[in-house]
């Protein structure tokens, strides 16, 4: 980095272009897609002068071998006054216009500084690959009469077939390409030639789209009949307007049982910001689970842009470029939706906000929750959070009073809560046998059938661990020294805890109740298929699952025939959990409510709630009614007691006093660093020795952070790594970031070259 300039991303110092007004702008303010905190400054050359905006990619040459690369100007400013004298040039400029709008800069810069990597990695995942490359678009040429066309003209006799060229250019009210000139003036291009020659036309170069279909249209949608809202969803609905019309920033966190008008309030909210011309972005967790709610947002709004993750590059190229001209009003997505480049955008609503997939498990490592609630502070908006179960982090905002917690207690229209019974398998025979289906919901199953309804049958189980449970006090095997299960690795039949590294032999007793013969976990969802289809040969029964939904649509086909009624059981993992509504279900049944209780995770009485809260929304919305059965072998878990009492607020402060008590998150912040490497020895010292650095740097630096560990990560091996991981945890997320930079700028850590390491800021799973 010779003769670039560098300037610290973090420090106090204001953004490159706050200070763009001084008379003499000369330089362009470069960061790059690598884990670099710093900011490089090109001298921007006369060409390109008033050209070059932030917001642009540029090429510019880094390193020693003066290597082009693309870099992202993030500011147009003076030279640093510790810049050398001479600076590099910028070599050229990719982008015609900004992608990026200032306050979406500023928004990138604060994720970089809040998930620990670099402003540049930031902007290169948040722009999609279609905009870079401008998919699905060409390159025209036009042609246009010059602004000096008439006196070139005055006194000049032109030939027939130029006078005919020129006249179609007269009469045409827009530019015209040279085919379009040609045919109309019935001549070849040599007579456009000469006009252009002469300085009487001239030609200039647009891009346009390939494909003229608008994409964000809704007619021909269906229009839904209208709804009256009750006075719940009204109190609620004016508290948003309330902040919509004044203008301000603030969240809301709309606690809202499942069928209680959540939607509708969002959709009322928007039709609000969208009559002031604004726009709105709603986050969903995954589109293709949700085909419901984007049916009933196409019927309501003008025009909509669903981003899914099928859309094409030239698609989503299209989707962005329209959105950015303000044409949408609003935008339906998952998590990276948070980064559509709307001009004036005027809410943003994230439903059901405890999902997982908000949070990306890949650099940068953002919540789009923390995002969005960042972008809303930028843009003085309101965030509304919903959720039937909101995340424990949400609630304690709300609790306190730093967000606003608005309720909707009831279901709409007076329809019940289904009844949730809690069925103890501890001693049933059909479970002892080896079955996963017992007697209760065997029976149950039988009279819903018989009665005409359809069943859904829910087990969570890709992905997990495997824990060692008693069968005796339905208790699974801790850790001495952290409040999490243990997880049983095969291979050498050890039981390890993935925090601490505390690592023994498999208890052969319940270090609990004393009793003996521990049993491990894992039931597939093809081996209940089978035994679903042995029970019930009667009755048509459609597994769905991420290895059978594979495809494309593969979820609204199969989804299609279980409204139609072709489909009377329908079993699956989560994805069946989520927002849908099926008048018909009279039965839902939760086979295996304790995989998620003993996951080796501090989440996992949360999720376990939140799980049966979710399965329970799934039936008693139709005049029918249902119920709900969860099999468990821990009946008075106050997780699944509480859920099926339907008590979210007594569930979720029992849970913070726990995690008060424990000092975890929300009371505490973690990060977790992550190590993986081929060697496994190598990877393993590579780990040491970093948390060692982090030890040290924290002595140094009488840094309040806490480190345990390193440990294997619950996911030992991983695409042929082996994997190390160690937590930092500490009051604040300021000490964290502190510590991480020190030890990333100062310590040379002199790790193997194949062992690579992340940092994962607020973790939600240590898998
Ligand atoms: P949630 O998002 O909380 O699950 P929805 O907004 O989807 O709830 O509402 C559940 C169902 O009730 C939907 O079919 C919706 O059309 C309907 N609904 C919503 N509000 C009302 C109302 N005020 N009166 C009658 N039906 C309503
Ligand atoms: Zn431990």
């Amino acid at each position: 980095m010779s003769s670039s300039s560098q300037k610290s991303l973090f420090g106090p110092e204001p953004l490159p272009w706050e200070e763009a007004d001084r008379e003499d702008i000369l330089c362009a303010d470069v960061v790059f897609n690598r884990p670099l905190d710093t900011v490089y400054q090109y001298r921007i050359p006369d060409e390109l002068r008033g050209r070059l905006q932030a917001g642009q990619r540029v090429k510019v040459p880094l390193g020693r071998g003066n290597t082009f690369v693309t870099g992202f100007c993030v500011g147009v400013s003076p030279p640093a006054p510790d810049a050398p004298q001479k600076l590099k040039p910028v070599h050229d400029l990719i982008d015609d216009e900004p992608l990026m709008s200032q306050n979406m800069l500023r928004l990138t810069r604060w994720i970089a500084n809040r998930y620990l990597c670099s402003w540049g990695q930031v902007l290169e995942s948040v722009v999609p690959a279609g905009v870079k490359n401008q998919a699905g678009t060409r390159e025209v040429l036009l042609l246009r009469l010059s602004s000096d066309a008439e006196q070139k003209l005055a006194g000049l006799e032109l030939p027939a077939k130029q006078a005919a060229a020129l006249d179609v250019l007269r009469k045409s009210s827009k530019p015209l390409t040279l085919d379009q000139v040609a045919k109309r003036a019935g001549c070849g291009s040599g007579p456009i030639g000469l006009l252009r020659k002469s300085g009487i036309i001239e030609a200039f170069h647009e891009r346009r789209d390939t494909d003229d279909n608008d994409p964000t249209s809704t007619a021909g949608a269906t229009a839904e009949t209208p709804i009256i809202l009750n006075p719940e969803q009204q109190l609620v609905l004016d508290r948003v307007l309330g902040a919509v019309r004044t203008r301000e920033h603030k969240t809301f966190l709309l606690h809202g049982v499942t069928g209680s008008g959540k939607t509708e309030v969002y959709i009322r909210a928007i039709q609000e910001v969208v009559g002031y011309g604004r726009q709105a972005i709603v986050l969903v967790p995954e589109i293709s689970l949700t085909p419901q709610t984007i049916r009933r947002f196409r019927s309501r709004f003008r025009s909509l842009a669903v981003l899914h993750s099928h859309l094409s590059d030239s698609e989503r190229h299209r989707f962005w470029q329209r959105i950015a001209r303000g044409d949408v009003e609003v935008i339906v997505g998952a998590r990276s939706a948070i980064f559509a480049p709307t001009p004036h955008l005027g809410l943003i609503v994230i439903d059901e906000e405890h999902e997982t997939t908000f949070k990306q498990d890949s650099t940068p490592r953002y919540h789009a929750r923390e995002v969005a609630r960042q972008r809303a502070e930028l843009e003085g908006i309101p965030l509304i959070l919903g959720s039937a179960t909101p995340t424990l982090e949400s609630f304690a905002r709300a609790s306190r009073g730093e967000d606003e917690l608005l309720r909707l207690p009831k279901r709409v229209a007076g329809r019940p809560m289904p009844p949730v019974y809690i069925v103890d398998i501890r001693t049933d025979p059909h479970i002892q046998g080896g079955g996963s289906i017992g007697r209760a919901m065997q029976f149950g199953m039988q009279e819903a059938l018989q009665a005409g309804g359809q069943v859904i049958l829910f087990l969570n189980v890709r992905g997990f661990s495997p824990v060692l449970w008693c069968r005796g006090c339905g208790e699974a095997v801790k850790c001495p020294h952290c409040d999490i299960s243990l997880t049983w690795h095969k291979s050498d039949n050890r039981a390890r805890c993935h925090f601490c590294d505390y690592d023994a032999a498999p208890p052969s007793m319940c270090p609990k109740c004393r009793a003996v013969g521990l049993k491990l976990f894992g039931t597939g969802t093809q081996r209940l298929e089978q035994e679903v289809k042995a029970r019930f040969p009667k009755y048509s029964c459609l597994r769905m699952d991420s290895d059978s939904m594979r495809r494309h649509g593969s979820h609204e086909t199969a989804l299609d025939a279980f409204r139609h009624g072709q489909v009377r059981i329908l079993l699956g993992t989560q994805m069946i959990a989520k927002g849908l509504d099926f008048p018909n279900v009279t039965l839902v049944g939760v086979i295996d409510a304790d995989t998620q209780l003993h996951q080796p995770d501090l989440r996992s009485s949360e999720r376990t709630f939140q799980l049966i809260a979710q399965v329970a929304g799934r039936t008693g919305r139709g005049e029918r009614g249902g119920k709900v059965l969860v099999q468990t072998c821990c009946p008075t878990d106050p997780a699944i007691l509480l859920a099926s009492q339907h008590n979210y607020e007594a569930f979720a402060r029992g849970e913070l006093d726990h995690r008060q008590q424990t000092q975890s998150p929300p009371f505490q912040h973690w990060a977790r660093v992550i190590l993986r490497g081929p060697d496994e020895t190598e990877t393993k010292q590579a780990a040491k020795l970093m948390a060692d650095a982090f030890r040290a740097a924290a002595l140094k630096l009488a840094s309040s952070v806490r480190l345990l560990g390193p440990a294997p990560a619950p996911i030992t091996r991983l695409q042929n790594n082996y994997r190390y991981h160690f937590p930092l945890a500490a009051d604040g997320i300021e000490p964290i970031q502190q510590l991480w930079r020190s030890v990333i700028a100062t310590e040379k850590l002199a790790l193997p070259k194949d062992v690579e390491y992340t940092v994962d800021v607020d973790p939600i799973n240590l898998r």
